[in-house]
């Protein structure tokens, strides 16, 4: 018996009593590769995917052809749907019995409001799971080879989002400067020289060593390194877009070293690998 193959199979079942239950997956930073088995499965097995702006076009290929396809949005500035409209939505689909993929880039524990939906979901008395995804931090900085802590350089590591209501600043500026730390922020590039400016106010050395990485993972992948000082500005020398992720701390400078992503690269590595798996 190939246990792993059973319980890959069990696992993977999707619920199909009449009532309908609602997966929040993880769809990872992008390369669909980064995708868990359950979530591949789940994409394969939905009725009904709802996903957001930030699922790579790779990861919606591997929903199957007869699934229904929603578009929840929320782009900065640009908000499709509101959240209560995607709460609502979840809660009449599964009411209707439908088997439904909530899919939300990275993990959806991690700045992606799934807390909030589920929430939705409980007070309702819709059944659901969650699939956790690779996060943007842990993707994209193993993509651009700095790795998050290093005994040498960083024994904490902290996840912040740079999102700014009113363009003003809400974090804990102290905590984020202390030594020996890497912070990670998400959306944070529109905030980019204002986040800076406060990181070295609050006690870090302008020369501290820090990156941007615009679609980590993904053939696209950009990545400018600076530091505290001149990161901003070089950033916008060379136009990056969102979805940008910033790292800021000395692990940074490994990257000199330990930069292996090439995209052109991963498509033959990856038809070498399936050939493998399958042969
Ligand atoms: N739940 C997601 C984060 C959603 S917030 C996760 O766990 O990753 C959206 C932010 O994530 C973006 O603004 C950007 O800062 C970051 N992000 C997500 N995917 C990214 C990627 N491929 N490259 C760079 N940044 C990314």
């Amino acid at each position: 018996m190939n246990t792993c193959v059973d319980l890959a199979a069990s696992v993977l079942r999707m619920d199909r009593a009449q009532h309908g239950k609602v997966y929040l997956v993880g769809a990872g930073p992008g390369d669909p590769e980064l995708l868990t088995m359950k979530a591949c499965r789940l994409l394969a097995a939905a009725e009904v995917v709802v996903y957001d702006n930030l699922v790579s076009p790779q990861v919606l290929d591997l929903v199957g052809p007869d699934a229904r396809r929603i578009y929840a949005g929320k782009e900065r500035n640009h908000h499709t749907m509101k959240q209560g409209e995607i709460n609502e939505l979840l809660v009449r689909l599964a009411r209707r019995g439908r088997q439904v993929v909530r899919l939300k880039g990275g993990d959806p524990f991690v700045f992606g409001r799934g807390g909030e939906e589920m929430q939705e979901l409980a007070a309702a008395g819709i059944a659901f799971e969650v699939v956790p995804g690779i996060t943007a931090a842990c993707g994209v900085s193993a993509y651009a080879g700095i790795p998050l802590t290093h005994r040498d350089h960083a024994q904490s590591c902290t996840f912040v989002t740079g999102h700014l209501k009113d363009g003003s600043p809400e974090l804990d500026w102290a905590g984020l400067a202390r030594p020996r730390q890497t912070v990670v922020i998400y959306m944070g590039l529109s905030g980019l020289a204002q986040i800076c400016r406060k990181l070295v106010e609050h006690g870090l050395p302008p020369e501290m060593p820090a990156a941007v990485v615009q679609q980590g993972t993904m053939p696209e992948q950009r990545v400018v390194t600076g530091t505290l000082a001149d990161l901003a500005a070089r950033v916008e020398a060379a136009g990056l877009q969102s979805p940008c992720l910033t790292i800021v701390g000395e692990v940074v400078r490994l990257r000199e070293s330990l930069d292996w992503y090439v995209a052109a690269e991963q498509p033959a590595l990856t038809e070498r690998r399936l050939s493998v798996a399958f042969a």
